[in-house]
């Protein structure tokens, strides 16, 4: 791997006032692909990367992308959450894309490498991380809709307060029933650029009603639960904790995977199934729809205190955050932030 350090470091921003993706590290890491492999990765200041405006991804979007934290413990030491699964989930993606998959342990070390390199850039305040967004996009210069023969594989570092300006405020989401996220067959389950581009109509129209989400529902009946956004969701339905069964069209998330991992051992009741709007409407109705909220890895877990569903508002909790939402968002980030000890082997150690 080659590194070049910069010569001149940012002015850092202040910590306090991160907000989400709007600040970035000193480096980058960057690994370009031609003639049927992977080149030398490199370590370099953060920069523009100049590109010929027919470069393939600008116009057909064949790019993919991650999004994972890390952290410094109270004894300072640098981690990770659940990285690998991250960088299993890319390869995943790359191959639904036509994209070349990524040596894991390779660009593992880099990644350590680069962390260690920005590690000041790591915040350490409650609610705050280093957010890390690997890419990967098709580079060759020509038009034409096909696989690319060319790509280049970025990671790039972000130092994060909450994902929302309200924090752990409640949010407000609309249960949307015409426009659809993701199709069976389709990409839902990679994290590639279209899916969100595709996303973004419905997100502005609810927002314009003052909603900050929409929630998805299938692409065939428009009828069953899917996720939000950038995030997964959980209901909690007479004391049972129930989040949609992965069946093609739902991004696999780690934070879902931690959620239910964690509430299974801690003697919670999980189910993953299908889950009808029909059945949110009438447990409502009859309150046994105690919490709602959703997972991911920039909020880890966010409450959602309305769900609007066909022009009504449902108050969920209160408008609280709830002891389920609590009991998950504690003992995740705890685990995350090096307070509570790792039962189960998922932080990864840096240095
Ligand atoms: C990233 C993402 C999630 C959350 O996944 P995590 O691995 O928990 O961060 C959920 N849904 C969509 C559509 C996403 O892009």
């Amino acid at each position: 791997m080659k590194i070049t350090q910069t010569q001149n470091k940012k002015v850092k921003p202040d910590f306090s006032k991160l907000g989400f993706g709007k600040y970035f590290t000193d480096h980058m890491m960057m690994m370009t692909y031609s003639n049927g492999a992977w080149n030398e990765p490199e370590i370099k200041p953060y920069s523009p990367v100049p590109m010929d405006p027919c470069t393939n991804v600008l116009h057909y979007g064949q790019g993919i992308f991650e999004g994972m934290k890390a952290y410094k413990t109270p004894e300072g030491k640098i981690t990770m959450f659940r990285a690998y699964d991250n960088l299993k989930r890319m390869n995943k993606s790359a191959a639904r894309l036509c994209m070349p998959e990524i040596d894991i342990d390779l660009v593992m070390d880099c990644l350590k490498k680069l962390l260690t390199i920005d590690e000041d850039w790591i915040p350490t305040a409650p609610g705050t991380a280093l957010y890390i967004r690997p890419f990967m996009i098709a580079n060759d210069a020509a038009l034409g809709v096909h696989a690319a023969h060319n790509y280049i594989f970025f990671i790039i570092l972000s130092p994060v307060g909450s994902y929302y300006a309200h924090g752990l405020q409640p949010t407000k989401i609309l249960i949307e029933e015409e426009y659809v996220r993701a199709p069976l067959g389709g990409t839902g389950e990679c994290k590639c650029m279209g899916n969100y581009a595709a996303s973004l109509f419905a997100g502005e129209m609810a927002a314009k009603k003052g909603y900050d989400q929409v929630l998805w529902l299938d692409g065939k009946e428009h009828k069953y639960v899917e996720e939000v956004g950038a995030m997964n969701i959980f209901f909690v339905i007479d004391g049972v904790v129930v989040t949609p069964a992965l069946v093609g069209s739902i991004l696999h998330g780690v934070t879902r995977r931690s959620v239910i991992e964690v509430l299974q051992k801690d003697g919670y009741k999980v189910e993953e199934r299908r889950i009808s709007t029909d059945e949110i409407v009438q447990a409502h109705k009859e309150g046994r729809l105690n919490e709602v909220f959703g997972s991911g890895t920039a909020a880890v877990i966010s409450p959602v205190g309305v769900l609007n569903f066909r022009g009504e508002d449902l108050v969920i909790n209160n408008n609280e955050m709830g002891a389920v939402s609590k009991h998950a968002y504690e003992r995740i980030t705890s685990i995350q932030n090096g307070t509570a000890p790792d039962e189960f082997g998922w932080v990864i150690k840096v240095n």
